[in-house]
């Protein structure tokens, strides 16, 4: 076996030949103008000439999560920054894997849905592949699909719990060893909400975190928790793909105050390709 074929490994002498090497998380963020969209970009050309990112938004599953408000607010993010947004409410807009390779960014907003194999296939292949890039929030992105562990593979955690359910008041402690641009700058803040307790990959870059047990949640919830901070903000990479997560966004109301929307806005920014 030889020749330009990619093969699977580390292979010092060919570090890119494989999907599984980029692990590291590329030095550029938000700005990056460079030669990184392909003439097969998905992207049209904004006024000033340049290839525009273009990112996908697809809403559906438990309406419980105001799907379809959160994707508009994604899109609303998205398309201020210069994007070029697709939103849709079909897990059909993931047939398409040349188009999938073409994007910037996806951005799932699909609560307790269940993926088609081949359709979360194509979703892995162009994040770690391609490089696309994903981010999402609360059970959107990180209750998605129960069924799929590849799904759950690539986000980086898969919701649990929320004890106390809806209205639990709690603090978003911002990681204060980690330097990042999607935090830099931003202070610890409390939020009313479902305090997401997640089961996550120790291989994450936790970014924010909440602690558990809450002193304002009683009952059986309370005693089912085990104590420990809880990532509720990470990045990370899958593949070539950067991977971005919030817990924050049970429902539209909450990603419209300004430090969740602001984490929300840089994340998805960093994430895009
Ligand atoms: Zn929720």
């Amino acid at each position: 076996m030889s020749g330009p074929v990619a093969r699977i490994g580390l292979t010092p002498s060919e570090p890119l030949a494989s999907p599984f090497v980029s692990q590291r998380p590329r030095p550029r963020f938000v700005t990056s103008t460079g030669p990184s969209r392909s003439a097969t970009s998905g992207g049209g050309v904004g006024h000033d000439g340049r290839l525009m990112k273009s990112a996908l938004v697809v809403w559906g599953g438990w309406g419980g999560h105001e799907p379809e408000a959160v994707a508009n607010l994604m899109a609303e993010l998205l398309r201020s920054e210069g994007f070029e947004v697709e939103v849709s409410n079909s897990l059909g807009s993931f047939a398409d894997l040349a188009r999938l390779r073409s994007l910037s960014l996806i951005v799932p907003v699909w609560t307790m849905g269940e993926i088609a194999h081949e359709l979360c296939d194509n979703v892995c292949a162009a994040v770690r592949e391609d490089g696309v890039g994903i981010g999402g929030c609360h059970g959107g992105m990180c209750d998605a699909f129960r069924g799929s562990t590849e799904w759950q593979y690539m986000t980086g955690g898969q919701w649990v719990a929320h004890p106390g359910n809806d209205g639990v008041k709690y603090t978003i402690e911002i990681a204060k060893d980690v330097s990042h641009p999607i935090t830099e700058g931003l202070a610890d803040f409390e939020v009313s909400s479902e305090q997401y307790y997640l089961h996550t990959d120790p291989a994450n870059l936790v970014l924010a975190t909440t602690q558990f047990p809450n002193p304002t949640v009683t009952g059986t919830d309370a005693e089912l928790v085990n104590p420990c901070r809880m990532p509720q903000v990470w990045t990370r990479q899958y593949g070539r793909g950067r991977v971005f997560y919030t817990a924050l966004g049970h429902q539209r109301n909450v990603l419209e105050q300004p430090t969740p929307k602001e984490i929300l806005r840089r994340g998805l920014l960093w994430a895009a390709k």
